[in-house]
């Protein structure tokens, strides 16, 4: 018996942006580049993960503390990837969060319930979505809050991308039956820990099962993968290896070039 196919958000995102991009990285798994902003992300969710684990597991340590210990293991496993700026950036984001954290109630980290959670979901016999959950905690009012850090500079492109997030409520509220709404956020590192948040209903929620079980059944349909090229190709990691993406990128580049 074959395998179940194994779907996460960043999978089924992939297959709807590029299918060739699907291929490249999927398929036939070529290395992909480690980019500066990869490994900021990186060293801001181990940093925010230690963080509030400490407090899960009972600290009563004040927060400057226990995030200077956070940030200085985080800090000797990937600074050396960073450069000084970067670090220093990645060092200020971890400022504004206490200075965010300084203005919230006094038990905030107390109510935070987990982070990075993994999960594995079987959709069906064939199929499983897997992923990991930044942070889950209980809001003021009791609302099951569901969090993930984005350390993007453009905010724009999430406020019509709630899939992430509904996939997220989809996992919890299957394994919460007591409860019928959760509050979701996206928390964007590089604008002051500003949060965009929504509320999803359990009926919301379950419809994006349906979205993975149509992706995953034209992924094991598909043996062509056509290129869609778009603005996505300048950050796309095969780049190199895409003839029709580095056309797209390349021609862009020289666009009013008047040099000859
Ligand atoms: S460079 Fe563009 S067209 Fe090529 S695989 Fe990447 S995203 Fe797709």
């Amino acid at each position: 018996m074959n395998e179940p196919l194994k779907m996460s958000v960043s999978k089924s995102k992939c297959w709807d942006q590029c299918k060739k991009r699907y291929e490249f990285q999927y398929i036939l798994k070529l290395p992909r580049k480690e980019a500066d902003y990869h490994i900021v992300g990186h060293l801001l969710h181990k940093v925010l993960e230690d963080f509030h684990q400490a407090y899960i597991k009972g600290s009563t340590a004040p927060y400057n503390e226990v995030m200077k210990r956070a940030w200085k293991a985080a800090k000797i496993q990937y600074s050396p990837k960073l450069k000084a700026e970067a670090v220093k950036e990645c060092y200020d984001m971890l400022a504004s969060y206490l200075d965010w954290l300084s203005k919230q109630s006094s038990d905030f980290c107390r109510k935070i319930l987990t982070t990075e959670e993994a999960f594995s979901f079987p959709l069906t016999d064939k199929v499983i979505l897997n992923g990991f959950i930044d942070r889950v905690g209980v809001d003021y009012d009791g609302v099951l809050h569901i969090a993930d850090y984005k350390s993007t500079k453009n905010k724009k492109y999430l406020k019509d991308d709630w899939t992430q997030l509904l996939t997220y409520a989809f996992v919890i509220l299957n394994k919460r039956p007591d409860i019928d709404r959760v509050r979701v956020s996206y928390i964007l590192l590089r604008h002051d820990f500003e949060h965009m948040s929504r509320e999803v209903s359990r009926a919301e929620a379950m419809e994006v099962k349906q979205l993975y079980l149509d992706a995953a059944r034209d992924i094991e349909t598909t043996t062509t993968y056509e290129a869609s090229p778009s603005p996505l190709c300048r950050t796309c990691d095969f780049l190199q290896e895409c003839a029709v993406g580095k056309k797209t990128v390349f021609s862009e580049a020289t666009y009013g070039e008047t040099n000859w």
